[in-house]
């Protein structure tokens, strides 16, 4: 069987597989190389670039050079915008996944230095994609591909008692059509796995200048539980990588099959 492929409309945004650390930012970590190394290992988004968009196919890919430690390129560039900046993860984080101090503080131009450097370029790239995609197809979908640990870390603030699905489905309210919603949450029944929509995980991102404005453009986040595909207890493929992997994007297709005009 051929692999399952994205029609060249679908944007891949891969926000936080990247465990890049580049030299001119790691002093200013208060971590010593073995936390620090353990906080990459608990907060990446491990092979997700692997698990969504490999191999390569007609659909742009858009993927963040740098761990999200450096900047969360998923999160708005304005603490006064993005929720996440009240618990000190805004787009430059202040804390660990456990809520202790990540880095000494920042002066106002250090931090418009870090977004200058690794934020801006990638919306950049993204906004690119997404106006290459319009004005080529009149559409484009971003899809948003993350994965979640099977256990949740101290700074999402959940319920450990609700155990978690193996497969999230993040929408926007103006940016994802309920049909999209639904054919993704039920491609991803169909083939046997446990979903949830916006749980743990909510919403889908899109490029600043479409935001809340340009209805062609339509987003969908997919977050797999990361005990599916990796070694128990550390960052390695596990033994089903490939099997995931590829059921994965056999079940992203058979969505947009299904929602095709
Ligand atoms: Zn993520």
């Amino acid at each position: 069987m051929s692999p399952p492929t994205y029609p060249p409309w679908v944007v891949l945004h891969i926000a936080h597989d990247s465990t890049v650390i580049p030299d001119a930012v790691r002093p200013s970590f208060r971590l010593s190389d073995a936390d620090l190394a353990l906080e990459l290992e608990r907060m990446t988004d491990h092979f997700t670039h692997a698990l969504f968009a490999e191999p390569p196919g007609e659909a742009a890919v858009v993927r963040a050079p740098v761990s999200r430690l450096v900047v969360d390129v998923e999160r708005f560039a304005d603490d006064a915008q993005e929720p996440m900046a009240a618990r000190g993860m805004g787009a430059v984080y202040q804390v660990t996944s456990h809520l202790a101090p990540l880095r000494r503080r920042l002066s106002s131009p250090e931090r418009e230095a870090l977004l200058r450097a690794w934020y801006h370029p990638h919306h950049e790239r993204l906004e690119a994609a997404v106006a290459d995609a319009l004005e080529r197809h009149g559409r484009c979908l971003v899809i948003d591909g993350h994965s979640f640990p099977g256990t949740a870390l101290p700074y999402e603030n959940a319920d450990p008692a609700v155990r978690r699905p193996d497969i999230c489905i993040g929408s926007d309210p103006f940016h994802t059509p309920k049909a999209l919603e639904q054919a993704f949450a039920e491609a991803f029944g169909r083939g046997g796995w446990r979903v949830a929509v916006n749980e743990p995980f909510a919403g889908a991102l899109v490029p600043a200048s479409r935001y809340r404005r340009d209805r062609r453009v339509t987003a969908v986040m997919v977050e797999v539980n990361r005990d599916l595909y990796l070694e128990p207890g550390r960052p390695a493929p596990g033994p089903d990588f490939t099997r995931i992997a590829t059921e994965l994007k056999r079940r992203c297709a058979e969505a947009l099959a299904s929602v095709r005009d």
